[in-house]
């Protein structure tokens, strides 16, 4: 089982770099990591893995060669971001169908045993999340459809993909809805990057720069669950090796918090308090999300758990640590 060749899409990104950090850590011995950008600006690259860099999966022949002599695939590989990315590049959203439409055929043609297809809480029909107090998105709640445009349809077209590829050639096909996943090794900035590591960024600014204010986007009020990327990776793993999960299934945290909540939370980690303005026009998504982890909870007998506070804490001191080397770089070539 070891020996197996396990391909993981989107190795260069977030999730799918730590998830080929996780899987050399337990000794599988042949992992090839694939991504559309060039190997220097991978989050991780890992000597013990095959790194293909600079390949891009919305071509069917880049898929055939990415899964070619393997079993298992994770498709990690979007063209993705936070709000503020997903609401202003809808049609670049919609064009990661390519990635996973030409995986598909090419895991069909290669008869592989098993496809794992990352999927999003942006299924989840809008009208189900316009109360902060939300009481937690159930499977079922994805339908009738009226998901995130542009992300979201992209996200649930594709899912419908992996079940008919399952039904209709016989192809295993695995499909995790991952709720805001966070954590080191990520993006901060440049406009892709997601509110936890947005608000750290913020937070860190403020600290360095002595300017003691922070812009939050929409009222704070806006409720979300956020989940450490060790419970993703734990997640993911049972959920692909499981022989039961032929359905679409919630994976996230459950601990549900205001926008404003987890600012207060950032702010006790720096140990510092900020004068806070609300941008009303800036993306926020819908008013309240959160993962209802009924169904997880009965099929693997386990959901996510780790503190949002001690993620934050490790994630913030990642992200600190990043903003501090730049800041003394910056100095350094100032200094001359
Ligand atoms: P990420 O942006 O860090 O990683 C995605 C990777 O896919 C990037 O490295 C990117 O270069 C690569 N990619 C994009 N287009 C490609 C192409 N044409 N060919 C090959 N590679 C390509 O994102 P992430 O946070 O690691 O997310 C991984 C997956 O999980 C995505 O499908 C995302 O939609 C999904 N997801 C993530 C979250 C989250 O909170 N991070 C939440 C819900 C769903």
């Amino acid at each position: 089982m070891k020996d197996n060749l396990i391909v993981v899409c989107g190795a260069g990104g977030f999730i799918g770099g730590h998830l080929v950090a996780d899987l050399l850590r337990q000794g599988f011995s042949r992992i090839r990591a694939v991504d559309i950008k060039p190997l220097e600006r991978w989050y991780q690259r890992l000597d013990g893995a095959e790194n293909i860099g600079s390949l891009d999966l919305k071509e069917l022949p880049a898929c055939r060669q990415a899964v070619k002599g393997s079993n298992w695939v994770y498709n990690l590989a979007a063209d993705m971001g936070g709000m503020g990315f997903i609401e202003n590049n809808r049609a670049l959203c919609m064009l990661s169908v390519l990635i996973n439409t030409h995986l598909l055929q090419a895991a069909r043609e290669a008869a592989m045993q098993r496809f794992s297809y990352a999927s999003s809480a942006c299924v989840y029909n809008h009208d189900k999340q316009t109360d902060p107090a939300v009481t937690g998105l159930k499977e079922e709640d994805a339908y009738p459809a009226m998901p995130e445009d542009g992300y979201g349809w992209e996200k649930l077209f594709s899912e419908r993909m992996c079940r008919h590829f399952s039904e209709d050639f016989g192809l295993t096909t695995r499909v995790v809805r991952y709720h805001n996943v966070y954590g080191p090794l990520g993006t901060y900035d440049g406009g892709r990057e997601k509110a936890p590591a947005a608000i750290c960024r913020k937070v860190i600014t403020a600290k360095l720069s002595g300017n003691h204010e922070i812009e939050i986007w929409g009222s704070g009020q806006q409720t979300r669950s956020f989940m450490y990327i060790d419970d993703c990776l734990k997640g993911t793993q049972e959920i692909m090796r499981s022989e039961t999960i032929t359905f679409p299934i919630n994976l996230g945290s459950a601990e549900k918090v205001s926008i404003n909540r987890l600012v207060d939370i950032v702010e006790e980690i720096a140990g510092i308090k900020l004068k806070r303005k609300y941008n009303l026009n800036a993306p926020k998504g819908v008013n309240g999300r959160n993962s209802e982890n009924t169904l997880i909870h009965k099929v693997l007998g386990w959901e996510p758990s780790i503190p949002l506070k001690s993620g934050m804490e490790r994630t913030y001191a990642w992200i600190y640590d990043q903003m501090k080397s730049v800041d003394s770089m910056a100095a350094a070539v100032n200094r001359w």
